[in-house]
């Protein structure tokens, strides 16, 4: 068994959180559903001697210890929300590495740790960055995500205009589902959270039916990676 030490600063490290296994569907943006969803505060570690957060330490880059050691990362603990903080620290140490795909992903958690302290204004602000980080993207599930992301942020206009850009492209049966799904939301102005679940046609409720099933595999592997 080798050694796992804080890739930051050779510290030791210990081994990341693994996530309880999701038994309900995932929220549109892909937030897992229970019981892996309540676990969200264990999911980033920081370590103990530079104080550098990752889901795992062990996989951080060295250049993170002067991102960890900066005065933009130590002001965080000042103005960041405190049940974001971890997670804040995170997507500076991705920004300042140059992962912008990882640094969004940070950024929804921080936004989902928001939800969960009932902070709508800061949910909404990490979720308007996190679009921004996703803008242009021509992946389909990102593409699906940041416009869950612009409606949950109240960019409605945005929202609407992405959702337009993203059927002008042509897309599969689920997607497509998607689509009109979030549209429907925008037009009553709903910011709240819906289960992917939720805009399935009747049909494919379950993921385990064979109905839309080649388009899923992107969303189900993803949930039921680790
Ligand atoms: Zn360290």
């Amino acid at each position: 068994m080798t050694e796992r030490v804080c890739g930051a600063c050779g510290a030791e490290a210990s081994p990341p959180f693994r996530a309880p296994q999701p038994e309900i569907a995932p929220d549109l943006d892909m937030r897992p559903g229970e019981p892996a969803r309540s676990t969200l505060r264990d999911w980033v570690q920081v370590c103990p001697n530079c104080g550098a957060a990752a889901p795992e330490l062990s996989a951080l880059p060295s250049s993170a210890r002067a991102v960890a050691e900066s005065e933009e990362y130590r002001d965080l603990g000042t103005s960041a929300l405190e049940e974001t903080l971890e997670l804040r620290r995170w997507a500076l140490i991705c920004e300042r590495t140059g992962d912008r795909l990882q640094q969004a992903e940070a950024l929804l958690q921080a936004a989902w740790a928001a939800d969960d302290a009932a902070a709508m204004t800061e949910a909404a602000k990490l979720r308007t960055e996190v679009a921004a980080l996703w803008d242009g993207t021509t992946d389909v599930e990102l593409g699906l995500r940041r416009l869950d992301a612009l409606r949950r942020a109240g960019l409605f206009e945005a929202a609407a205009a992405w959702a337009a850009t993203m059927s002008e492209r042509g897309q599969d049966e689920l997607a497509r589902a998607i689509i009109a799904f979030q549209q429907a939301k925008i037009a009553a102005r709903d910011i709240g959270r819906h289960l992917i679940s939720s805009a399935l046609p009747p049909p494919a409720h379950s993921p385990h039916v064979s109905h839309g099933q080649r388009a899923t595999t992107g969303f189900w592997s993803r949930l039921f990676r680790k």
